[in-house]
């Protein structure tokens, strides 16, 4: 079975890649040369979900599976959230986005966060689906690691000492939000 996934993001592609079982055949935006940015308007994590898949069924006509995430700070009352990709203005400046998050937490003791993945898939006869994927853990004081891609260097998922960005790829896609989601996704299609 094919599924576009609809992502440009190599880091988040692989992680995708290395969970699905092999009768998948996972078809990234980049593989459909398509170079339109679908634009997230939606005020929620779902909302943007459903955008995009639904841009690339009605454009495709495929099977196809969408995220949005988001990185929910307690002590900020649950941002940057639904704007994490463009938290410091730029979207996807993950350098910017960290050091504006680490001066607004410099001050707060409540270092507790989660990661939020919500994965929208429309089937080829346009059934569509949500999943739901979360991972608990804290905001460290400073950058740690070099792994993974944007907020990984300063997220420290719960029971763990290492933050995302110092842990092997396949060690944060055992306890990884977006993991978590596919693996529902996975257990729905039964495959
Ligand atoms: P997206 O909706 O998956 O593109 O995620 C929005 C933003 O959340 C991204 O630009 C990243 O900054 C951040 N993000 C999403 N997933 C991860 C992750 O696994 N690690 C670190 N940051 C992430």
């Amino acid at each position: 079975m094919e599924l576009i996934f609809a992502t440009h993001n190599k880091g988040k592609l692989k992680e995708v890649q290395g969970l699905v079982p092999e009768g998948i055949k996972v078809i990234s935006l980049d593989d459909l040369n398509m170079t339109t940015e679908i634009e997230e308007t939606g005020t929620t994590l779902q909302e943007n979900a459903l955008i995009k898949a639904r841009y690339l069924y009605k454009q495709y006509k495929k099977p196809v599976l969408a995220d949005d995430t988001g990185l929910e700070v307690n002590a900020l009352g649950g941002a940057p959230g639904v704007y994490s990709a463009r938290y410091a203005g730029t979207h996807g400046d993950a350098e910017k986005n960290m050091t504006l998050l680490l001066k607004n937490m410099e001050s707060l003791e409540d270092r507790k966060a989660r990661f939020r993945t919500v994965m929208a898939h429309i089937d080829a006869e346009g059934k569509e689906t949500l999943f739901e994927g979360i991972v608990e853990g804290v905001i460290s004081k400073v950058r740690q690691g070099a792994e993974g891609f944007g907020y990984d260097p300063i997220f420290q998922p719960e029971g763990n000492t290492l933050s995302f960005a110092q842990m092997p790829l396949a060690e944060k896609n055992l306890i990884s939000h977006r993991a978590r989601a596919l693996k529902k996704f996975i257990e729905f299609i039964n495959m």
